[in-house]
């Protein structure tokens, strides 16, 4: 079905995009799975291309487009398998707290580099001790003098290796009650003194993202890296929560139509019986009904981020896409999978990699229960 969202600029700039992926991503992507992340070379032609914060404004470098540019990114990423450069995590989950709270020092001093794909940026909430109880944090950042003193660590950090600057969710006081009110946001540089990158984990999909543990130890953060206002961390990260579980969706619905292009491509050439796979009728049931959940899925999000383009408040509305689009990529993949037989367990067909990477869709950005916890307590579910 043709997409409304998009005009005739938008196309163009796909195209642009496009070509990028096909000549300086694609050829890549192996290499990257291999060596378990990406090559910072890359992120700069994504940045000179115009690629990085594709809506930052131009004050910044930024191509002052829209989330819509930024959409069209994510999905020919996700459409080349490119997991390894998190596009999506720089551009769209960590630059806009930048280009929302930062000072305009902030601004000029690492989201400009960011937009030029100079300085790669990450996000640190997770702790071994705490991940959907995000209040539970335990890493501490307690004033001395003109600087912070960090201690703690993080784990399943993106971008943990080869990232220069992390918004670090911190503790500033520790005591307050309830928690979310002495939680705070710092900007840490990879190269101050006591910030340790610990080991890359080893994972079953997303082979691509360096994805590490992160350690401080008494590291001595300039207050001016503060991002925001003290003890306004927790209220920060609910405000951009719905562009990160938006761009999940986006993602999730490009990796969709690409798992079900390349297996209805599969069943067309693979023969058993003496007839092609496709001429099954189980086959086409399969394929029929996930091909309509595509379409449902892909208008939904359609109509949510032309929503977000326009300022509305679909935090409701993208907890539940968030949810679907990637609970429908789980099963479809692993349907493709099947339809695939023994070759869909080979690493060496895509379909493969695509049933390992979208086991982490549900966890990532919030659980699929958390979203679930927001739906109900939105629906009013847990009034007393
Ligand atoms: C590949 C990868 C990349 C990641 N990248 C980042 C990153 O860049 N930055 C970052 O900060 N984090 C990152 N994460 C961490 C991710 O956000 C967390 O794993 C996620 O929030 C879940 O936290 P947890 O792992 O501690 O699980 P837990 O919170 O321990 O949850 C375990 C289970 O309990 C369920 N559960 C918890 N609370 C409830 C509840 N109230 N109601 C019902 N069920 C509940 C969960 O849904 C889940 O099924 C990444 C994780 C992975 C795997």
């Amino acid at each position: 079905m043709r997409r409304t969202i998009f005009d005739e600029e938008h196309d163009l700039f796909r195209e642009q995009v496009r070509r990028f992926v096909e000549d300086e991503v694609a050829p890549k992507v192996a290499s990257w799975n291999e060596a378990g992340m990406s090559d910072r070379e890359t992120w700069r032609k994504a940045g000179a291309a115009g690629l990085l914060g594709a809506g930052a404004p131009e004050e910044y470098g930024g191509s002052g487009g829209s989330f819509l540019h930024d959409a069209i990114v994510m999905e020919e990423f996700a459409l080349a398998r490119a997991h390894g450069l998190m596009m999506s995590l720089h551009s769209d989950i960590c630059l806009p707290y930048l280009l929302h709270y930062g000072t305009e020092e902030q601004k000029q001093r690492w989201g400009a580099p960011a937009i030029r794909g100079e300085c790669l940026l990450g996000i640190a909430m997770t702790e071994p001790v705490a991940g959907s109880d995000l209040q539970g944090i335990q890493t501490r950042a307690l004033r001395d003098g003109d600087h912070y003193v960090v201690n703690g660590s993080k784990t399943f950090i993106s971008n943990g290796q080869i990232g220069d600057l992390f918004i670090v969710v911190v503790k500033t006081d520790p005591e307050a009650v309830p928690g979310r009110r002495g939680m705070s946001l710092l900007l840490v540089e990879a190269d101050t003194p006591g910030f340790i990158r610990g080991r890359k984990l080893d994972k079953l999909g997303l082979r691509g993202q360096d994805t590490s543990e992160l350690f401080f130890e008494d590291c001595r953060v300039p207050a001016e890296n503060l991002l925001g206002a003290e003890g306004r961390g927790f209220y920060m990260l609910m405000e951009q929560l719905q562009q990160e579980r938006l761009s999940i969706a986006v993602g999730s619905m490009a990796s969709c139509r690409r798992a079900l292009d390349d297996t209805i491509a599969y069943v067309k050439e693979r023969r058993a019986f003496g007839q092609r796979i496709a001429s099954f009728q189980n086959t086409q049931f399969k394929l029929a009904e996930l091909a309509a959940e595509v379409e449902v899925g892909q208008a939904f999000v359609d109509q949510l981020v032309a929503a977000h383009v326009r300022g509305d408040d679909v935090v409701t509305e993208v907890s539940m896409a968030k949810f679907w689009t990637t609970d429908l990529q789980k099963r479809l993949t692993a349907e493709c999978l099947q339809l695939h037989g023994g070759y869909g367990f080979m690493r060496e067909y895509a379909i493969a990699e695509d049933y390992a990477d979208a086991a982490v869709q549900s966890i990532y950005a919030g659980t699929n229960e958390i979203m679930k916890v927001i739906v109900a307590r939105r629906l009013g579910l847990d009034e007393d």
